[in-house]
């Protein structure tokens, strides 16, 4: 085996031979509906009295249902990795929506389960969970049975679950649908086209001013002309949740989200009054960037501006073996996998059209692999989306031998192995270039990182926590939405922004704000940055013998809380201040840096 000369398709005949009519994949897929079958009956049976004469029979449905869901995801990812390498592939689109059913049925009996789970004693409890076949997903049905304490009722949940189909998540799928249908008019190179507001807000990271500004115009004008409909739709989710919240007693409107973060709402405030003090350095950055691009006021469509308009190419074969040195630098672990996934063909890279856009790594628990989609042109950027996408692969290698259900790490660690490895990667090119003229829009993209992290993400955190409380007195018009907004972005960028520079319309055109499967979406993002981030900096400081803590973390990240993931491994306090800080600052020196190759 060796690695690829050019960008690779990668091999998912080994996994299902025959693609969407794989007879295999067929088979395989029938047994699974037939499992869930078997478990809905048998739940539906289960003597509600956890003794010894009903033990033997709650063990094996807990096995079970833990068995199916492994080998739903394993279909489910194959239908999905069928569905984004050929958009004509209509069989693997309906596959990939089957597979969804019978993910809501499994939903359904895990709840039934949970609900049996807070009927019994916790002594009883406990003791079931210790049971040797069990302890493994302990963690995970501790964790749910302590949650449906907190909620309603079963009946009333159960209800609310079905209303939210049609309701809240229906509200989601409308917002969705309304951005996906805008068209906006553009013409570049004397030639009018029409194109989809993703195309164009690709088009405010163009070096030329004139683009970005013309874009970020078009782009305001879009959203404008369906602002009543997204505000009535943002309303209407928000007043469902509320509602929801309220039923359940919760005052906080985060008290979800950090609940389904396994994060404590003290890291996260002690996080943010961190971030809040980067405004300075940040823009410090930025007037240096405005001298480098020639700006004299930064606005909002700046902020993707790249410096430079040529860039260094990476063949893919040169990547892959850069990012396989490096990596192997740090941990011969990381270095080994990473190898085998690229020359195994893990990785589906070539650029050809019929694609979906985007890249992710996904899964395959069952056979203890997983696969990389993306689109490898040569440029610097797709380098890192590879390391990236080979972290996330790492990870799930480091989990592979755990129990399924301690596989399922919540969204605030779901970014710490592929933000490590770019971390690595980035220093790592930064260090194969000497001038400054090379180094300069290297560093500029990582600060871009930051500003995206301390800035644009924390806004969104403020504007959907005020939102939140003003709702609940009731809906916002345009104008309080807009207002709300602007003094979300006037907080989280100070001066950054000239009071020209702001997005009033951002609610309206980031779509997590109308995301229905997580709410608040937005500052495990920021936590992942940091948080790899501060990790990063041990691995530097301790060097190779870093590595197997690195990995050990890794290993427990689906089965404990951020707070005890970071004292055990880290022997830190991530609720104090101080652990953010540091983070901070470490982030805010590659500002020094950049400052310095600017005078140079
Ligand atoms: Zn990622």
């Amino acid at each position: 085996m060796a690695i690829p000369e050019k960008s690779p398709r990668w091999d998912l005949e080994s996994i299902f031979p025959g693609g969407s009519s794989s007879s295999e994949f067929a088979e395989f897929r029938s047994k699974i509906v037939s499992d869930i079958e078997l478990v809905e009956r048998q739940s539906s049976q289960l003597p509600r009295k956890l003794d010894s004469t009903t033990y033997q029979t709650w063990l094996e449905i807990f096995r079970l249902v833990q068995d199916v869901e492994m080998r739903l995801h394993q279909a489910t990812s194959f239908a999905y990795c069928l569905a984004s390498q050929d958009i004509s592939d209509e069989r693997a689109r309906i596959l990939v929506e089957e597979n969804a059913v019978l993910h809501a049925r499994l939903e359904q009996i895990k709840t039934d389960l949970e609900e049996m789970a807070v009927n019994v004693s916790h002594d009883d409890w406990d003791r079931f969970m210790a049971e040797p076949q069990l302890a493994g997903m302990a963690f995970f049905w501790n964790e749910r049975r302590r949650n449906a304490r907190l909620k309603m009722e079963p009946k009333l949940e159960r209800l609310a679950t079905e209303l939210a189909v049609n309701g809240y998540h229906a509200w989601n799928r409308l917002y969705t649908k309304i951005a996906g249908d805008l068209r906006v008019e553009w013409i570049e190179d004397g030639k009018k086209s029409l194109v989809s507001i993703g195309q164009l807000a690709n088009k405010m990271a163009a070096p030329q001013r004139e683009i970005r500004q013309a874009a970020f115009e078009k782009f305001e004008n879009a959203w404008r002309s369906i602002q009543d409909l997204v505000a009535i739709e943002l309303n209407a989710l928000a007043g469902f949740r509320l509602s929801l919240y309220k039923a359940r007693k919760w005052d906080s409107p985060t008290f979800e989200a950090f609940l389904m973060a396994r994060v404590k709402p003290e890291t996260i405030n002690a996080m943010w009054n961190a971030v809040a003090s980067v405004r300075e350095a940040m823009a410090r950055y930025v007037e240096a960037k405005k001298r480098l691009v020639g700006i004299d006021s930064f606005r909002w469509y700046d902020q993707l501006a790249p410096i430079g308009t040529s860039e260094k190419k990476y063949a893919y074969p040169e990547a892959a073996r850069f990012i396989v040195e490096h990596l192997g630098s740090f941990s011969p672990e990381m270095g080994e996998f990473s190898k085998m996934a690229i020359e195994k063909r893990w990785i589906e890279a070539e650029d050809r059209p019929g694609k979906v856009p985007g890249g992710f790594c996904t899964s395959f628990p069952l056979t203890k692999e997983a696969r990389i989609f993306m689109t490898y042109s040569g440029n610097y950027n797709e380098m890192m989306t590879l390391a990236h996408e080979l972290g996330h692969a790492y990870h799930s290698w480091v989990l592979r031998d755990r129990d399924y259900y301690a596989r399922k790490y919540p969204m605030t660690l779901a970014e710490t192995a592929s933000t490590f490895n770019e971390m690595l990667v980035t220093d790592a090119a930064l260090q194969s270039v000497t001038s400054s003229d090379d180094k300069l829009p290297l560093l500029d993209k990582k600060l871009q990182e930051h500003l995206q992290m301390f800035c644009n993400i924390r806004c969104r955190y403020l504007f959907e926590t005020k939102f939140y409380e003003a709702r609940k007195k009731g809906p916002l018009s345009i104008d309080n939405l807009n207002d709300l907004m602007v003094e979300a972005q006037r907080e989280a960028y100070g001066e950054i922004l000239a009071d020209d520079g702001y997005h009033p319309l951002f609610w309206a055109s980031k779509l997590h704000f109308s995301e229905t499967s997580v709410p608040f979406y937005n500052f495990p993002y920021t936590f992942g940055h940091l948080f790899a981030g501060a990790i990063y900096r041990l691995a530097k400081n301790r060097g190779k013998q870093f590595a197997s803590a690195y990995r050990d973390l890794l290993y427990d990240t689906g089965s404990m809380t951020c707070e005890d993931l970071a004292k055990k491994h880290l022997g830190a306090d991530i609720s104090s201040e101080r652990f953010w800080t540091e983070a901070v600052e470490n982030a805010l020196e590659d500002v020094e840096t950049f400052l310095r190759f600017t005078q140079a």
